[in-house]
């Protein structure tokens, strides 16, 4: 069967008429065979989700590819992950039973489409480019109406981590060393602690929030920056502030316990 690839243009979301930018931001490929409704219900969810992410983070200044696979499975959608090596990827492993609502309730797309707002930058970094699209995932989800407040669903994702960071070791060696035991939801919600320590040192500085912050980021840097040191120069430089570099610097050095307790976190 061959692939074929088709592009979105136009789309009407259930939560609301969205029309696109005049660039499609993203290809679909069908990687597996779908049936027509099937197809029709998995297009309209990734052109709201990939709105959505956009509305937030965006625009992204390159074309998003999006690859579906049919996969069993008793959430809509088992397993995605991201690709750069040519192009910038998400792979969607999805369970097509489920309604287009269910689809579009689902955090995992959101996630994934907030990756590709960051380069790749290598298995070491993991917690933050994790970190990253968790908090965000919540962030665009809040902005398109699916959830009351972010903050609340970050919150109650790191209450029962919060176990793993009270010890000497730093926030980022500690997530780092869950993500390397494979205990995902631990290294991830730890990795976010980042960004909501970000979000709120924006906010006392009178500075734009951080997804504004990503926005700006998108048109400069993206392109550009290759490794975790050029992103937070260049995080720095459009908040004009050294948030980001102080605050990776108290990630990296702080003993966990006490970067949670400085922050009431
Ligand atoms: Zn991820």
């Amino acid at each position: 069967m061959p692939k074929f690839i088709a592009v979105v243009l136009v789309l009407l979301g259930s939560a609301g008429n969205i029309s696109m930018a005049a660039t499609p931001p993203h290809q679909l490929h069908w990687q597996h065979e779908f049936s027509a409704a099937e197809q029709l219900k998995l297009e309209q969810w990734l052109a709201f989700s990939s709105q959505a992410t956009l509305n937030t983070l965006g625009p992204y200044p390159f074309e998003m590819q999006l690859y579906l696979y049919r996969r069993a499975g008793k959430e809509p959608v088992p397993w995605a992950n991201t690709w750069r090596e040519h192009s910038q990827q998400v792979h969607f492993y999805v369970a097509p039973q489920f309604s287009k609502q269910q689809f579009i309730a689902d955090w995992t797309a959101y996630h994934e489409i907030a990756h590709l707002a960051l380069p790749y930058l290598g298995r070491k970094n993991a917690w933050f480019a994790e970190g990253f699209a968790s908090y965000m995932q919540y962030r665009i989800m809040q902005q398109a109406g699916l959830i009351d407040s972010a903050t609340k669903e970050i919150n109650a994702k790191f209450t029962p981590q919060r176990k793993h960071y009270l010890h000497q070791l730093s926030m980022v060696e500690t997530a780092a060393q869950l993500l390397s035991q494979r205990r995902f939801a631990a290294g991830y919600w730890g990795g976010a602690q980042f960004f909501v320590v970000a979000e709120r040192l924006l906010l006392q500085q009178g500075k734009a929030p951080l997804n504004l912050q990503i926005q700006r980021y998108q048109q400069c840097c993206r392109l550009q920056d290759t490794n975790l040191q050029q992103v937070i120069q260049s995080l720095d430089s459009v908040s004009d502030s050294k948030i980001f570099s102080q605050l990776l610097q108290q990630f990296n050095q702080l003993p966990a316990a006490q970067f949670l307790q400085l922050y009431q976190l």
